[in-house]
Formats: structure tokens, C-alpha cells, sequence
């Protein structure tokens, strides 16, 4: 079996008690992460915010883009991730470099208290989007927890009704060439009890709660580097993980890299504020205006200015 990168491997437990998702990201997670100069705290949490988005792209039905906003009063102020039900993803993070500094110096808290400590206090905002003739939808949560998993743990169990166990890593890898950014994560969810079987006899409640928490046991001795091994199969891991109630593997789905910024997008957003205000964003002759996401500059000079509002003005 050849090791499969940038991948949602959906699985289920035999027993029906569980069903869950395997997310790695290889490419598609160390673009993101250094399309921007990153920090490494914050590149961290960027990352672990992308694998949790990758999960949950599988865990809602959706046809469009998925994404997850986070806003804090820390020293990272937001988290943007989103996802389409193609794979592409992309994401970006705002910081204040000097309130960064200070926190780190400060060095209070542990690496598992990266949330107050980097966010603060704030929002995890889930919102999907299916299209022009649709409502999107949106599902809001206060940031609680100590990691963002605990903060998406919380969010799949107050707004999406959910029972379920969720583990994230995020690191900078250094053995090939250039060291590289790369994250894993999975997550369990409990199904209906009417689903559930025994090999033999009658399934009662009791049962049904074992087989839960043993597959919560399960995803928890799953460890980082297991999570973040490049040769590991995902489906060795799975039956490594899960032998003891088998776990049945379905199609696993790709993600990339990719913006959805373009030219005419950034001209529909310019043409969208008055002239004057277009014209003073000019730096010599040109307005250039930079995509957050994924760092790439579109350039206007003054004809091409001209051009824009004279299409507008000629609707
Ligand atoms: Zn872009």
C-alpha cells in the first residue's frame, strides 16, 4: 500500500457504535502555513485549525465551502480556514507580533494552553455556504477550551448536537531537505443506538455505552507522531487502532492548496468603494491590492483603474 498524503479517510466501527474521519495533510497544510511569515505558535494553530475544518468537512453534509473563523482578544486576533466539498482549501491568520513577544517571554502556561493563551478570549463561528440561491448557515460557539480540539469538541457538542472525541497535532517536521509543515487529526463520533450490533445475543444500552467509550480509549492512544507519520497507511493506522471491534474503511477524499481569489473578483471589490477612495490607495500609479489568503498581488495601474469604472458606469 502506498501511503496516502492531504487525505480524509472516512471509517466506521464494525459494531456500529462509532463512525469517524482520519485527516492528514502534507502540501496542502505547509502551503497555507507559509504562504505568510509565520511565526511558528502561530503557524501551529493556523495548522490545527485547517485539520479540524478538514474534518469536519467530512463529518457535515455540504455541497459549497465550509469555513471556520475564530476571533480572539489574545495576541492571534483570528483564524480564517475554509474548505470546499472539492478539497481546496486555504487560510490565514492576523497576529500582533509585539503582544506575541510579550506572551511568549512571559512563558506562562504550558504548550497544551495554547487557546487562552494565544486566542484569549472569543468565538469559533462555523459557517456553510452553498451558493447564491441558499441561506448559509452558521453555527457560532464561545472558545472554550485549553487546545483548539477541545474548542471544536465543544462546538460539535453544543451546536452540532454531537457526542464525539477529536485529536489534532500540527508540526514542523525536520528531516527532509526544508523542514516541513505537515498535521493529522481524528475524530469519533457516536451513531444511533439502533444501529448498533453484537456478534451474538441482544445489544442493551449497557453494551452500546462499552463500545463508545472503548473507541474514545481507542482514537485516545492514537499517538502524534503515529498521526503525523507521512508512510503510515491510513488504513493500517485505523486497524491498528481499532482491531479490537474491526473497522470497515469507505473511498477517501483528496485536499490541495488552492485560492479562490481572481482578478475579477478584486476588480468586483474595488468598483464596490468610490473612485476617490480606489484612487487613494494608490502607491505611485497603482492600486495593488494583496489576497490575504494566499499572498499573490493583482495590480492595477491608472488605465486599468479607468477601465474598471467606466465598465461600471456604462451598466
Ligand atoms: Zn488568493
Amino acid at each position: 500500500m502506498t501511503a496516502l498524503d492531504n487525505v480524509l479517510q472516512p471509517f466506521q466501527l464494525e459494531n456500529h457504535a462509532a463512525q469517524g474521519r482520519l485527516v492528514r495533510l502534507g502540501d496542502s497544510l505547509h502551503q497555507v502555513l507559509t504562504a505568510h511569515e509565520y511565526p511558528s505558535e502561530v503557524a501551529n494553530l493556523l495548522g490545527e485549525l485547517q485539520v479540524i475544518a478538514a474534518l469536519m468537512s467530512g463529518t457535515l453534509k455540504f455541497e459549497g465551502v465550509l469555513s471556520i473563523q475564530i476571533k480572539g482578544d489574545g495576541p492571534v486576533s483570528m483564524l480564517l480556514v475554509d474548505v470546499t466539498t472539492d478539497g481546496d482549501m486555504r487560510g490565514y491568520a492576523k497576529f500582533d507580533s509585539e503582544k506575541l513577544e510579550k506572551v511568549l517571554e512571559d512563558g506562562a502556561a504550558g504548550p497544551q494552553q495554547n487557546v487562552p493563551k494565544f486566542l484569549g478570549t472569543g468565538y469559533f463561528a462555523l459557517t456553510v455556504d452553498q451558493g447564491p440561491d441558499t441561506h448559509p448557515y452558521q453555527g457560532v460557539v464561545q472558545l472554550e477550551g485549553a487546545t483548539l480540539a477541545e474548542c471544536a469538541h465543544s462546538y460539535l457538542r453544543q451546536s452540532a448536537q454531537l457526542d464525539a472525541a477529536v485529536k489534532v497535532v500540527v508540526s514542523e517536521i525536520e528531516n527532509a531537505s526544508a523542514p516541513n509543515w505537515r498535521g493529522g487529526g481524528i475524530m469519533v463520533q457516536k451513531s444511533a443506538f439502533s444501529g448498533f450490533q453484537l456478534i451474538d445475543g441482544e445489544a442493551t444500552d449497557a453494551d452500546f455505552e462499552d463500545a463508545w467509550r472503548r473507541a474514545v480509549i481507542f482514537l485516545g492512544s492514537c499517538t502524534n507522531e503515529e498521526l503525523l507519520e507521512a508512510d503510515l497507511h491510513p488504513h493500517q493506522l485505523l486497524f491498528r487502532l481499532f482491531s479490537e471491534d474491526g473497522v470497515r474503511v469507505f473511498d477517501p477524499s483528496s485536499f490541495a492548496m488552492k485560492c479562490r481569489c481572481s482578478a475579477d473578483r478584486v476588480r468586483n471589490v474595488l468598483v464596490s468603494f468610490p473612485r476617490e477612495e480606489v484612487e487613494s490607495m494608490k502607491v505611485g500609479n497603482d492600486v495593488v491590492v494583496t489576497c490575504e489568503f494566499c499572498n499573490v498581488d493583482y495590480r492595477f495601474d491608472a488605465d486599468g483603474i479607468d477601465t474598471i469604472f467606466k465598465e461600471v458606469d456604462a451598466l
